[in-house]
């Protein structure tokens, strides 16, 4: 964990305010993404961390506008700030809208969990990244492929001019993971969304992945929005934090006072479930009781109630806590530090 970067101070890049995000499904409405406010500056991470299913993922799709049906973006702005300083809400673009598109892969670019998903078994990497560099540059055909060369080289992919000219089953996982980086890095990105980008990989090429991101942060002065369910990837990587916990947010604030002092008891169990290097080899570990809701059997009241091991009977169950400041920097959502 750094000291407090000096992005933290500039206005955001993005600002995400009160995004809704709903799933119709025969079964009814699923409020997956249901509320959510949080900032990303320029020049530094913020982490968006919870369980599977809280909602992390489709955020970071709504952000671009590539949530699959039936699900829908139905209130809210993602307000983006252009590098002239003109602020845009992206959601009053189409999805398929050129303005969307010159945005998405350009101005703001993905890197997913799973990379295999992501690129085309049928067409050579080479002519991957060259298709981002068309839409998003306006380079010529052989500047476009030095390019390309230039940043396979830069995350570390040996032979990249052979490379380009091969298919995406001939790269290894931590191959195809860096390649994923690099088509999203090409185009010079403001904005980086890695949704649990090192997930699959070993602890070493995430180390080296991680370390990769941070250089090119630096280098970019780019913004990332990481997403994880990893706090260990977080303490490395994040300069902010955002908790969610059933599409909302729970906590927010410096990623220091996340682990030095986390206020609301999901954030405190999320912690407790980590190794540390304490504990003993034989130590059972605590886990959180229970499981997350499916979000169209929420729980009334406070949605984390039945798991929380501060519930107060006839408060937690009957009203829903606000998001609150309780100092400078934090922001939680619980009875115990609301005023009643
Ligand atoms: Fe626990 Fe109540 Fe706080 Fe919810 S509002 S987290 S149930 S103490």
């Amino acid at each position: 964990m750094s000291e407090k970067p000096a992005g933290l101070d500039a206005e955001p890049v993005i600002s995400v305010r009160d995004l809704e995000t709903h799933f119709f499904t025969d079964e009814g409405i699923v409020r997956a993404v249901d509320g959510v406010n949080f900032d990303v500056h320029p020049g530094t991470t913020m982490g968006i961390v919870g369980e599977s299913g809280c909602g992390k993922s489709i955020t970071a799709k709504s952000i671009l506008q590539i949530v699959e049906a039936p699900g829908r973006i139905v209130n809210g702005e993602i307000n983006y700030r252009r590098g002239s300083g003109e602020t845009v809400n992206l959601l009053n673009y189409e999805s398929g809208s050129g303005n969307m598109r010159a945005i998405r892969g350009g101005d703001i670019s993905m890197i997913f969990q799973e990379p295999m998903t992501s690129f085309s078994g049928l067409h050579t990497f080479g002519n991957q990244i060259d298709e981002a560099l068309r839409l998003h540059t306006n380079l010529a055909k052989q500047e476009r492929f030095d390019l390309a060369v230039d940043w396979l080289a830069r995350v570390g992919i040996p032979n990249p001019v052979q490379r380009m000219h091969e298919y995406p089953f001939r790269f290894s996982g931590g191959q195809l993971q860096r390649a994923m980086i690099a088509m999203a890095m090409c185009t010079n990105p403001r904005v980086l969304i890695a949704d649990e980008p090192t997930t699959a990989l070993d602890v070493t090429t995430q180390a080296q992945i991680l370390d990769l991101l941070q250089r090119m942060q630096e280098e970019n002065d780019m913004a990332i929005l990481f997403i994880t369910h990893d706090l260990g990837v977080i303490s490395e990587i994040a300069d902010e934090v955002t908790v969610m916990y059933l599409g909302k947010v729970v906590e927010s604030g410096p990623v220091f006072s996340f682990f030095d002092e986390p206020k609301h008891p999901y954030s405190r169990a999320l912690q407790t479930s980590i190794p540390s290097m304490f504990t003993s080899s034989r130590e059972r570990l605590p886990s959180i009781s229970g499981s997350i809701p499916h979000p169209q059997n929420r729980p009334s009241g406070c949605a984390f109630h039945p798991r929380c091991q501060s519930f107060m009977e006839g408060t937690c169950d009957v009203g829903e806590p606000e998001l609150v400041s309780v100092n400078e920097e934090q922001e939680v959502s619980c009875f115990l530090y609301e005023e009643r």
